[in-house]
């Protein structure tokens, strides 16, 4: 890549790391961003016309499932990865659900291999919490940090005992690791499915009530206090989690908290209008249009850090089941900015500004990663989107392996064009897989 030089021409150049929003052309060169200004002269560099389309710092995604090692016929790290470049992020951090689960270095240290071999964007390993996601005994996190995880969770399923928790909160702080947590009390959640509410009575569906959500918070906001080690709150979807954190800021608690384009944009009605479709079925559930429009406004008002996909690949035929016995999870990389873009920002609920910080600045500042910004001399990770043209949601339209989207049959506004890791073309709509 060095040598490479690409200048994106007069695009609309959105960086909310420097809070620029302006007409301006960027050098991408030997892996950085080398300048951006008005109207730069650069003999031999391939010129991309980016007039009408938005440049901006690459997306970064604290919450992927790549299933490798262990469930390649869902996902593996080249095509999640591929799956990433579409939807014009440029980094992922792979949660630790995979079989075997990274709870040492060695298998911390198969997956930066595989990631390097065979991922066309930045792959950041997850490390679990507790050996074999089994929630009794602490993982090797000292030696998994040497190896490269970049946060600790054992997301999927909940930390249900307390002391376990502060232990983790105790010994990730020794090694400033955030402590991501599925907020989830597993006692009152019970058999739930999907959001306990009215939709749930009609549909005959066991519910998954908010407090089973918003109690677990409430704990882990409280240890982070007690520990002051830095707590991250996965996939947020209730009112009263959001309280929770408001308060916990209040009192100077370290927490940073993610939000999913599915839990913006849908609610338990669209489970219901769905017809039991188990595309609609992700843990957290779907809440109810008051949590729905609470998210909306918390992200936009800063309550809520950033967006993550909770990408969650599944095969078909696990999907293609009755609705209790499905699989939680949909996939979400490829379809993230298109559905923020036509859910938010065309209606006008965020800027562009905000709608670019969540998916790149302040993910990359939460985990404390050099992304999320075009200032000269940082790593070249660039996307170019349009907030106008549309992104048809069909399942052939995927990289990722699996196909179990809600969007799925919608026609979206925006689109990912291309996508630059290290100032490399690793996604251009129209021309395939990128390698
Ligand atoms: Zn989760």
């Amino acid at each position: 890549m060095s040598g490479e030089a690409v200048l994106l021409r007069g695009g609309r150049v959105v960086d909310p790391s420097r809070n620029l929003d302006q007409t301006l052309d960027v050098l991408l060169k030997d892996g950085v961003i080398a300048k951006v200004d008005e109207k730069i002269a650069a003999k031999g560099a391939e010129v991309v016309e980016a007039a009408g389309f938005v440049v901006a710092p690459g997306f970064v995604d604290l919450h992927t499932h790549l299933r490798e090692p262990g469930f390649e016929y869902k996902e593996t790290i080249a095509s999640g990865t591929r799956a990433a470049a579409a939807g014009g992020f440029t980094t992922v951090c792979a949660m630790a659900n995979t079989d075997p689960v990274p709870d040492d270095a060695p298998t911390v240290a198969f997956i930066v291999r595989r990631a390097r071999e065979t991922g066309v964007v930045r792959v950041f390993p997850i490390g679990a919490v507790s050996k074999g996601l089994k929630g009794v005994e602490l993982s090797e996190i000292g030696s998994m940090k040497a190896e490269g995880i970049v946060a600790i969770s054992d997301d999927g399923k909940p930390i249900a005992n307390g002391n376990l928790m502060r232990r983790a909160l105790e010994y990730a702080s020794m090694f400033s690791l955030p402590v991501v947590v599925h907020e989830e009390d597993p006692s009152i959640v019970g058999a739930g499915v999907m959001n306990e509410g009215w939709a749930s009575t009609r549909l005959g569906l066991a519910g998954w009530p908010n407090v089973g959500e918003s109690a677990m918070v409430a704990r882990d906001v409280q240890l982070a206090a007690l520990t002051g080690a830095r707590l991250h709150i996965a996939h947020v979807s209730t009112r009263e989690s959001l309280e929770a954190i408001r308060a916990a800021r209040r009192l100077g608690v370290p927490v940073t908290c993610e939000v999913t384009p599915h839990h913006l944009l849908l609610t338990d009605e669209d489970v219901a209008r769905s017809g039991y479709d188990t595309r609609f079925k992700m843990n957290p559930p779907l809440r109810s249009e008051a949590d729905r429009a609470a998210l909306v406004a918390a992200l936009v008002e800063g309550t809520i850090d950033c967006v993550a996909t909770d990408h969650a690949p599944h095969h078909e035929d696990e999907k293609n089941v009755e609705f209790a016995d499905a699989p939680f999870g949909v996939t979400g990389l490829e379809t993230a900015l298109p559905a923020l873009v036509d859910g938010l920002l065309a209606p006008r609920a965020i800027t562009l500004l905000r709608l670019v910080e969540v998916l790149s600045t302040a993910p990359a500042r939460a985990f404390a990663l050099p992304y999320g910004t075009l200032a000269e001399g940082a790593p070249a990770d660039v996307v170019l989107f349009s907030t106008t043209k549309s992104t048809p949601v069909t399942p052939d339209g995927f990289q990722s392996r699996s196909k179990n989207s809600p969007w799925i049959a919608r026609t979206l506004k925006g689109r990912v064009e291309k996508t630059w890791v290290a100032g490399r073309e690793v996604y251009a709509r129209g021309s395939g897989p990128a390698r």
